[in-house]
């Protein structure tokens, strides 16, 4: 059968530049699979819909084997078969940190990851003050715990956990609440007015039992902040409108606004603002009854995505063959006579 994206057959090549550190790690891990060592198994959809899937795409951004499925269900996408529970612990221990980050600067990494924190707050900055209290913010799955430095500063209190210890450790180093661990190690600290869910919530085998677990963190009037790589936002700013490059392989869903808004509504969420990028703010639903939930099913965002992803890989390929073409290249060529001479 072949890929709704045709190019993302089994056999195509990464187009990523990666460092021979990166290379090496994804050989690793391919021999890993290759032996049986890690080991794959069949993934069904969250939604719990017995929809038929339409294949995507068999390959992910670093040449792992990695098959995409559309569930026309629902609208998600998903990896499927995916890594069993005990080869993803490997993998984040082994070739995580190894494959996405390479070889890096960690001081660098947590100043230039500032910015983000400030955007965050700005994005959320509306819910801390709606009374004049300090808000206690959550930071669940926080890596060096950058992201809490704003809030922070704006005098806030401010906990994160993790499971990698190296960027806990720094994270402590430069001050900040940190505890390496499961979400668990912070209900000691009683619940949070905001918990901030930054691209971890794509990385999970079942987001919704994650999801339920987190509402249990939070307080009534609380929020939870959500940022995801959106399928249908995120492209053009961070993948160049490539889905060779959005796939992944620590990435088990991909999300536009609707699918997660969905998901989250049917765990007692209701979205007060979000972007298809994808940023977005929840609060609980206090009306919610889970005895009512109704089924999830929405086949229109299925057939929305289906045509955007269409969309999106014809205008790639029109642009690569504009690119490819004699006048182009000439025209380039000549930019770089022109500014040469100008000085
Ligand atoms: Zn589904």
């Amino acid at each position: 059968m072949t890929p709704l994206i045709k190019r993302l057959h089994k056999e195509s090549k990464v187009t990523i530049p990666l460092s021979e550190h990166q290379k090496n790690h994804i050989a690793q891990m391919k021999e890993k699979i290759s032996n049986g060592i890690y080991r794959l198994e069949k993934n069904d959809c969250v939604c719990s819909g017995n929809s038929s899937d339409i294949l995507i795409a068999e390959k992910d951004r670093y040449g792992f084997d990695l098959t995409t499925k559309l569930c026309q269900n629902c609208g998600l996408l998903r990896s499927d078969p995916y890594y069993e529970y005990e080869t993803l612990n490997e993998f984040y221990k082994n070739e995580f940190e190894e494959i996405y980050r390479g070889n890096f600067d960690i001081d660098e990494y947590f100043e230039k990851r500032k910015r983000v924190s400030y955007e965050i707050y700005e994005f959320i900055k509306e819910y801390l003050y709606k009374d004049s209290s300090k808000k206690k913010i959550f930071d669940l799955g926080c890596g060096s715990g950058v992201l809490l430095v704003a809030f922070n500063e704006n005098g806030h209190e401010t906990y994160g956990c993790d499971l990698g210890e190296k960027y806990i450790s720094y994270g402590i180093s430069k001050g900040l609440n940190l505890y390496k661990g499961d979400i668990d190690v912070l209900n000691q600290f009683g619940k949070a007015d905001v918990i901030i869910l930054n691209h971890s919530l794509e990385h999970f085998i079942n987001p919704r039992s994650y999801i339920s677990r987190v509402k249990q963190m939070l307080k009534e009037d609380g929020i939870i902040y959500i940022a995801v790589p959106g399928v249908i936002g995120s492209l053009p700013m961070h993948y160049k409108n490539d889905y060779l490059r959005f796939f992944q392989n620590s990435h088990v869903y991909h999300f536009s606004l609707n699918t997660l808004n969905k998901m989250m509504e049917l765990e007692g969420f209701k979205c007060s603002k979000g972007t298809e990028e994808i940023q977005a703010v929840y609060t609980k639903n206090l009306n919610f009854n889970p005895n009512l939930t109704k089924k999830w099913k929405d086949e229109d965002e299925a057939v929305r995505i289906k045509t955007h992803i269409l969309k999106l890989e014809k205008q790639l390929l029109t642009e690569v063959k504009r690119k490819s073409s004699i006048s182009y290249k000439l025209k380039q060529k000549l930019k770089r006579i022109y500014y040469a001479l100008k000085g």
